[in-house]
């Protein structure tokens, strides 16, 4: 199960808060997540 790796949350890989940075693909368990990582992904990816 995918780690959102804003919070730590474990999130399902069906969640539509998903964004691919370098091939990768990062899951969110929200919308605010997403965004935070979205500002900063490679901060954020490491
Ligand atoms: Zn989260």
């Amino acid at each position: 199960m995918p780690v959102d790796v804003m919070c730590g949350m474990k999130v399902k890989e069906d969640t539509k808060f998903v964004s691919e940075f370098q091939g990768k693909k990062f899951y969110f368990c929200c919308e605010s997540c997403k965004k935070e990582f979205d500002k900063n992904p490679l901060k954020n990816s490491r």
